[in-house]
């Protein structure tokens, strides 16, 4: 057979590690250098060169978006169907896993997925329940430790120094969690993968099954596995898997969530012989965007150490951006895209990536304004929104009653006079009988333990709740959901919202209702026994987080530099490049070792960008509520200024005094720039808004903070960078 199209457009030391004839294989290298590709050309040719079958091949990537990518890619190579292959994220497979073999994990069989909203409530009212002060216990902490045990294979039991009243308590509420989610049914996102190593390790017999079935695992950005992903790609391999693992210690960004670098080394030193391969040509970036990212990540200490270059041209500059504030910064970044649509470039090549979430919103505000379709990733989930999660939660309850955090979502949602008083006694009978919430109530109103209002309303929630599942059992998914929007009488909740709000809910409603109707049940789910809507609401859960509701064709990206991962573009904008933001305060002040992880993820953002790349900052930026003047990102200092050409802002509004006008080809220095911060000995502090006149005629304007605007010569005022 000709295989030569898998060794088609790729290096010596690419083709090394896709046709190693057997044995572990690490391979380690930078950015854009091929690992994903030489990752998939490797699982096909397993399968056409090696005549494995595609069944016992196992590809786990990071997200759902690279799963579906790795999977398109193959498909092309392989030129069949991948259906059969199990490639998708740690999550998403130990999902499958716990489907399959829910009795032998110990869990009911329709347990539900939960997330970290949920989650969130969960453990909210078990703080309550003990009678902790939630100023010294917040929710939100106890949450992450019991996900940062989870994330380390460690169960309440297991874990010791329990001694320290403090840990005792968090292992307490660990503890009380984990029994209310057996009983309930509940599997949060860290449970999915504890559960699923706890299911090989304690049944030798599921184990040796799929030992013996997958045989070959392969894993993409293998830098960011945490301890328990490590431990099931261990167990798995057992002694005769092979495993073929791609990453860079450079792009390690999700240490803040447990993920480990060192496995790396580990890998070397748990495998015999690891043939470990080295790739050294970027073929994403150009040589600028290149050089500024490798003289950025020499800052970081302790690195595995790589060559990377590039035979592309140098390229365009970087372009630097001093915005004048974050409305300012978002106007430039859409001009720009509008410019590179006019000159007949896509949409979809150019991301706006940013360090948090919030940053989107002004994105999206000048997208839409200029009518171009962009869509978000990481951002405003639609799985995510309210009244979404208000639709599913009664889905859910239909299909699982004991599905407290659902039940606890809508029991008063839509308002049926069930106050937190009732819900607070329906709890404690709940927790004195051991019975999940809707049991509890159930047994509340049969022995008359509340008052005769609260037990008229919490009957007639429950028969509503049954009254749908009588008339619904056998109706489509779609119906289902109508249904469930209808008789549930959310959307005339929502009717009492503002308008636009109001427009929104029911709109996402309506998507909802679409997305059910053309919900096609994958066949792995039904290989599992599945049905649609459970399959439907394990996806809705797990999917949350990465698109956004509809799928458009040719749109903007934005997301976070966390979710830009793996992923390339031509046009590329990193904003919010300010100390304070980027990096983030929080990892500034923690450590070192956080700081260098921003810096990774300033080395993965840059990296993104195949021609152009622009880093923009705000001089002043709202954040939290109030205005604050930043300085821009020590990063930018870390880059060689040869490769970086600075763009001061246009002075459309603000008109700059003659001869003055800043521009990139002709920087002059001010002592001053607009938006500039300065201080005042009489006025205090305040921002440059405009200059007049020239030599020592020449004037400033600054709005004080507290003053107000004033005229000033700069000769006398004696103004002072703030
Ligand atoms: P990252 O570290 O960001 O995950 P990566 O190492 O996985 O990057 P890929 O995404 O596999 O890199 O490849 C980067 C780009 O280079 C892709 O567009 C890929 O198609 C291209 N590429 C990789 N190897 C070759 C090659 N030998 N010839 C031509 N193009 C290549
Ligand atoms: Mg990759």
């Amino acid at each position: 057979m000709d295989v030569s199209h898998l060794l088609e457009e790729l290096n010596e030391a690419q083709r090394e590690a896709v046709t190693v004839d057997q044995g572990h294989v690490l391979v380690l290298a930078g950015a854009g250098s091929g690992k994903t590709r030489v990752l998939v050309h490797r699982l096909a040719w397993l399968i056409q060169v090696k005549h494995l079958s595609p069944l016992s091949v196992l590809a786990v990537t990071f997200t759902n978006k690279a799963a579906g990518e790795m999977r398109e890619r193959t498909q092309a190579l392989l030129r069949v169907s991948t259906r059969p292959l199990w490639i998708g994220t740690f999550h998403s497979i130990a999902h499958r896993l716990l489907r399959i073999h829910w009795r032998e994990a110990g869990l009911q069989e329709h347990f539900q997925i939960i997330d970290s909203d949920d989650q969130l409530r969960l453990v909210r009212r078990i703080i309550r329940e003990e009678g902790l002060d939630e100023n010294q216990f917040p929710p939100s902490q106890i949450q992450w430790y019991i996900n940062a045990r989870k994330d380390e294979g460690q169960r309440p039991s297991s874990i010791e120094h329990m001694d320290h009243p403090l840990t005792a308590t968090w292992v307490h509420v660990y503890g009380r969690y984990h029994a209310y989610c057996e009983r309930a049914g509940l599997v949060d996102f860290a449970e999915l993968l504890i559960r699923a190593h706890e299911l090989w390790l304690n049944e030798p017999a599921v184990l040796a099954h799929y030992r013996k079935r997958l045989t070959h695992l392969l894993v993409d950005e293998f830098q960011d596995t945490n301890t328990i992903q490590y431990a099931m790609i261990r167990l798995l391999a057992g002694d005769s898997g092979e495993v073929f693992v791609v990453g860079d210690d450079d792009q390690s960004i999700y240490g803040w969530r447990g993920a480990r670098v060192e496995n790396v080394q580990f890998f070397v030193r748990d495998f015999p012989q690891v043939r470990t391969v080295r790739l050294e040509q970027n073929y994403r970036s150009t040589g600028t965007i290149l050089s500024a990212a490798n003289a950025l990540i020499a800052h970081n200490e302790g690195r595995m150490g790589k060559r990377l270059w590039t035979a592309a041209g140098e390229g365009q500059p970087i372009r630097v951006y001093a915005a004048f504030n974050e409305h300012e910064e978002a106007r430039f970044v859409i001009e720009r895209i509008e410019h590179w649509l006019a000159e007949g470039r896509r949409a979809e090549e150019a991301a706006i990536v940013y360090r948090t979430t919030a940053q989107s919103r002004l994105f999206e505000e000048q997208l839409l304004r200029a009518s171009i379709p962009y869509r978000v990733y990481g951002g405003l989930r639609f799985f995510e929104r309210a009244e979404v999660k208000d639709a599913l939660a009664y889905l859910r309850l239909l299909q699982n009653p004991n599905d407290d955090a659902a039940m606890e979502r809508v029991i008063n949602t839509p308002n049926r006079a069930i106050g937190q008083k009732t819900v607070a006694m329906l709890r404690a009978q709940a927790r004195e009988s051991g019975l999940p919430l809707w049991q509890a109530a159930g047994e509340s109103i049969r022995q008359e333990l509340l008052p005769g209002r609260a037990r008229n309303a919490v009957a007639g929630f429950m028969e509503l709740i049954l009254a749908m599942r009588e008339r619904m059992g056998d109706w489509t998914l779609g119906n289902q959901m109508q249904g469930v929007i209808e008789q549930s009488e959310l959307a005339r909740h929502y009717e009492k919202e503002s308008r636009e709000k109001m427009e929104a809910r029911v709109e996402n409603l309506q998507e909802l209702v679409n997305a059910a109707e053309s919900f096609i049940l994958p066949a792995e789910d039904e290989e599992a026994g599945l049905s649609p809507l459970q399959s439907f609401l394990s996806h809705a859960a797990l999917e949350a987080g990465e698109t956004q509701g509809a799928d458009w064709d040719d749109c903007v990206q934005l997301m976070t530099l966390h979710s830009a991962k793996g992923l390339e573009f031509p046009l590329v904008f990193m904003a919010g490049m300010e100390d304070g933001l980027f990096p983030h305060q929080r990892s500034v002040q923690e450590s070192a070792g956080r700081l260098e992880e921003e810096r990774r993820l300033c080395y993965v953002g840059m990296t993104r960008a195949m021609e152009q790349l622009y880093l923009s900052y705000a001089e002043v930026r709202r954040q939290y509520g109030s205005e604050s003047y930043s300085r821009p990102s020590r990063f930018l200092d870390e880059m060689p200024t040869e490769l970086l050409q600075e763009i001061r802002p246009r002075m459309a509004t603000h008109r700059p005094y003659p001869g003055a006008r800043p521009t990139a080809a002709d920087p002059v220095d001010l002592p001053f720039r607009l938006g500039q911060a300065v201080r005042h000995r009489q006025f205090g502090e305040g921002m440059v808004v405009n200059f007049e006149g020239s030599g020592e005629h020449a004037r400033v304007q600054v709005n004080f903070h507290q003053a107000g605007s004033k005229w000033l010569v700069l000769a006398y005022a004696n103004l002072e960078r703030a």
